[in-house]
């Protein structure tokens, strides 16, 4: 039996890794020209990314996917505790010892999963640049690209289920109540933007901060540090207070000069003079992973999408997306329980 996976983010390379353990067919076709979905990265040497998306994940709450960092032989390390600055439109700046509870992060960042799972799967069974616009069931499944059709037994969709719904075809149709649960799935964190920054070191720590602010005053509204462990470079990221409407009326640099500007008030103005590169990236910009419902989204649902059809669809579609997961829809979590159960 031969599986399609559609979409390369964590939940389809989990779901490939699993399935030629298991010595299943499988083939995987991702839209983009990357793996990694919401985990992808920003390559800041051969062995450090800093995270674009997903960059935390939680010991206590995740055994699963601690299970397979270890497998995969990757090491992590606790995100830096300590003295937090809150800065409140009301009352100011004040310097807290509640740090923000933000569990473990990967030595070299995020996608060091995905890489590390890349790197075990047979490469032609991989394939980027293969957007599916449509999935037909004639007893085989068919499964179309623009310019490819490739033929397989079922279906995993590793893609979030609005998109799900809004991008392809599915023929037969899927059942109504399936495309209106899928349609109102919010897609988590799609409506975000993260600005990072890139420093030669982490100047702040010898402040004696942990680089980590909570604002409901400035153009980022929570900042972390990134930052390798040893401190051998320095990296923050923040969350733009910007809607993507307000976003979509100013350039990548307008917003990253305001948020470093934001920086300067907490960290000083050394901070320009450690700076060597800055990035934004707004993920209601990429076009595989948002739509335009995702501008509109708030906030985080604990609702997971129906991950199995009623009618013709029933034996041969799971979806295996994070959103799918009923535990930790939305989270990296989520992605492994979701495929676990559809295996
Ligand atoms: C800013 C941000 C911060 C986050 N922080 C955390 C965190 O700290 N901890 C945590 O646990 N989670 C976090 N998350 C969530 C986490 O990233 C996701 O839960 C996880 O990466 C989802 O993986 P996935 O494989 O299910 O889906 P995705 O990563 O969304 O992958 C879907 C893939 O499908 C591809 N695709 C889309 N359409 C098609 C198509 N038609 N044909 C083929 N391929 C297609 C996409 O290009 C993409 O590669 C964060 C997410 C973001 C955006």
């Amino acid at each position: 039996m031969k599986t399609i996976i559609i979409g390369g983010g964590l939940a389809g390379l989990y779901a490939a890794y699993r399935l030629q353990k298991a010595g299943q067919d499988y083939l995987l076709l991702e839209a983009s020209d990357h793996f990694g979905g919401r985990a992808s990265g920003w390559a800041i040497s051969e062995t450090n990314e800093l995270e674009l998306g997903a960059t935390w994940v939680w010991k206590d709450f995740n055994p699963t996917l601690f299970e397979l960092l270890d497998e995969l032989g990757l090491t992590y390390f606790d995100h830096p505790a300590g003295a937090t600055i809150y800065d409140s439109k009301v009352e100011g700046k004040s310097i807290l010892n509640r740090p923000y509870s933000a569990g473990q992060r990967l030595v070299g960042g995020m996608p060091q999963l995905i890489k590390a799972l890349v790197k075990r799967l047979n490469p032609h069974k991989l394939h980027l640049n293969q957007a599916v616009s449509q999935v037909t069931l004639k007893g085989k499944l068919l499964v179309t690209t623009a310019d490819q059709q490739f033929v397989g037994d079922r279906l995993f969709l590793a893609i979030p289920p609005r998109l799900a719904a809004q991008r392809i075809n599915f023929q037969p149709s899927l059942p109504d109540d399936v495309m209106s649960d899928w349609s109102e799935q919010e897609t988590w964190m799609a409506p975000h933007a993260k600005l990072i920054y890139h420093f030669d070191r982490p100047f702040w720590r010898k402040q004696g901060l942990t680089g980590d602010v909570i604002s409901d005053a400035g153009p980022m509204f929570e900042i972390h540090d990134i930052s390798d462990e040893a401190g051998q470079f320095g990296a923050l990221f923040g969350f733009s207070s910007l809607s993507p409407d307000e976003r979509s009326q100013l350039t990548d640099q307008e917003q990253l000069e305001a948020g470093l500007v934001q920086l300067e008030g907490y960290f000083g103005s050394d901070i320009r003079k450690y700076l060597k590169a800055s990035l934004l990236k707004d993920w209601t910009q990429d076009t595989f992973l948002a739509t335009e419902a995702d501008k509109l989204a708030k906030g985080h649902q604990f609702k997971s999408a129906q991950a199995v059809a009623s009618g013709a669809w029933k034996y041969q579609l799971r979806g295996i997306a994070s959103e799918f997961s009923p535990s930790y829809p939305g989270y990296l979590a989520g992605a492994l329980e979701a495929t676990d159960l559809a295996l």
